[in-house]
């Protein structure tokens, strides 16, 4: 073999022996899905389809260059009036996807001299965007606006400028952020907070997310179109010259080509619909609580639901059992979740069946779990 190819199979065999080996899965998984970010099921809406598929008649498959040159098609003007409308922010600006629009972002807000206070379980891109930044990055306890508080009181006077981060609500155990005092200490100490969040528009907060259902107009909202919209590409929504800022600064959007307009058309017609539809926004949590009390496990705060096996190869096995009773529910394993701490991410969607939900609940009370729950 080639170097290379040894150096692979190395890390592989490494890998496997931890029960850490990832395969991207069959196309159609087997099973019903209960492990989908589709919180709404818009993604197979006839709706944005449609949408979409006008937006492909008048501005074809791609959108031909930068936003900045060529690229900014009809669609993105209403796409971002629509989320800004949503978010109650003067101004929103989508960018090509989640993870594209936290590697832009924060390095554009802050550098070297500068620092970062990040939540410990956030997102693998927010993380990835902090180090892109040169900026001094430190961990707070998960949800802990004390420890926030400590940080800022003793390390904030040393450098310029200071991003806080946090998720509104946690990807991998679903509970919120106490936005109010992450918000509070943000205030006294001169931050400025940023939130990602992914997993709460359409779905807490009467679909506008875990920042109005908190009450808290964060300096940057941060999340993604590919989950509850039901479609694809990120957004930030903030300050008109915040959001002009980035316009000028953000690399992941002046140095890369514009979504396409028709994926733009569907967010768009995905936007309107959580606008006005709160009884479907309800829906997610409402499964989730449903399942939560059959399964003996803790009151949800939004559509996913932890159970905690720890060991990686105990979350593959309980996965396997679900996937022979007719269920898919994928392991989650480290690095995605901190070691000992692997489980099943079990999320709930608006177009799931009570009696599924119901049928799951038995089968993972069946499992044995540990009690879900965030566990930094
Ligand atoms: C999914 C996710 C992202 C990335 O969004 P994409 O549009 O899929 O790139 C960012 N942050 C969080 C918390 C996420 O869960």
């Amino acid at each position: 073999m080639v170097s290379l190819d040894v150096f692979a199979a190395e890390k592989l065999e490494a890998a496997a022996a931890r029960s850490l080996l990832r395969h991207l899965p069959d196309p159609a998984g087997a099973g019903i899905n209960f492990c989908s970010n589709d919180y709404l099921g818009l993604s197979q809406d006839p709706r944005l389809a449609a949408a979409a598929r006008a937006a492909l008649g008048l501005h074809g498959t791609g959108a031909g260059a930068s936003r900045l040159v060529t690229g900014n098609h009809r669609p993105y003007m209403e796409c971002e009036a629509a989320l800004a409308a949503l978010k109650s922010t003067e101004a929103a600006l989508v960018f090509g996807s989640g993870y594209l629009a936290n590697i832009g972002t924060i390095p554009a807000l802050v550098g070297p001299g500068d620092m970062i206070v990040a939540d410990a379980l956030s997102h693998a891109c927010m993380i990835s965007g902090a180090r892109l930044s040169g900026a001094e990055v430190m961990l707070f306890r998960h949800n802990d606006a004390g420890h926030l508080g400590e940080l800022l009181r003793t390390y904030r006077t040393a450098f310029r400028h200071c991003l806080v981060l946090t998720e509104g609500v946690f990807s991998m155990d679903g509970d919120l952020a106490p936005l109010a005092a992450i918000a509070a200490q943000a205030r006294v100490h001169d931050a400025w907070l940023m939130v990602d969040d992914a997993h709460g528009l359409g779905v807490v907060g009467e679909g506008r997310g875990a920042a109005h259902a908190a009450g808290v107009v964060p300096d940057i909202q941060m999340g993604t179109f590919s989950k509850a919209v039901g479609s694809y590409g990120g957004y930030v929504a903030g300050s008109r010259p915040v959001i002009e800022m980035l316009v000028n600064r953000a690399r992941s959007l002046v140095f890369s080509t514009g979504l396409p307009p028709a994926v733009v058309a569907a967010t768009a017609a995905g936007l309107g619909i959580i606008a006005s539809d709160r009884a479907l926004c309800a829906r997610p949590l409402a499964l989730a609580s449903l399942f939560c009390r059959m399964a003996d496990l803790p009151a949800p705060a939004s559509a996913i639901v932890p159970v905690l096996l720890d060991e990686a190869a105990a979350a593959l096995e309980a996965s396997r059992v679900l996937e022979a009773q007719g269920f898919l529910v994928r392991a989650i394993r480290p690095p995605t979740v901190p070691e000992g701490t692997a489980r099943l991410r079990i999320t709930f969607c608006a177009n799931q069946k009570e009696e599924d939900v119901m049928r799951l609940a038995t089968a993972v009370r069946a499992l044995r779990p540990r009690a879900g729950g965030p566990c930094a």
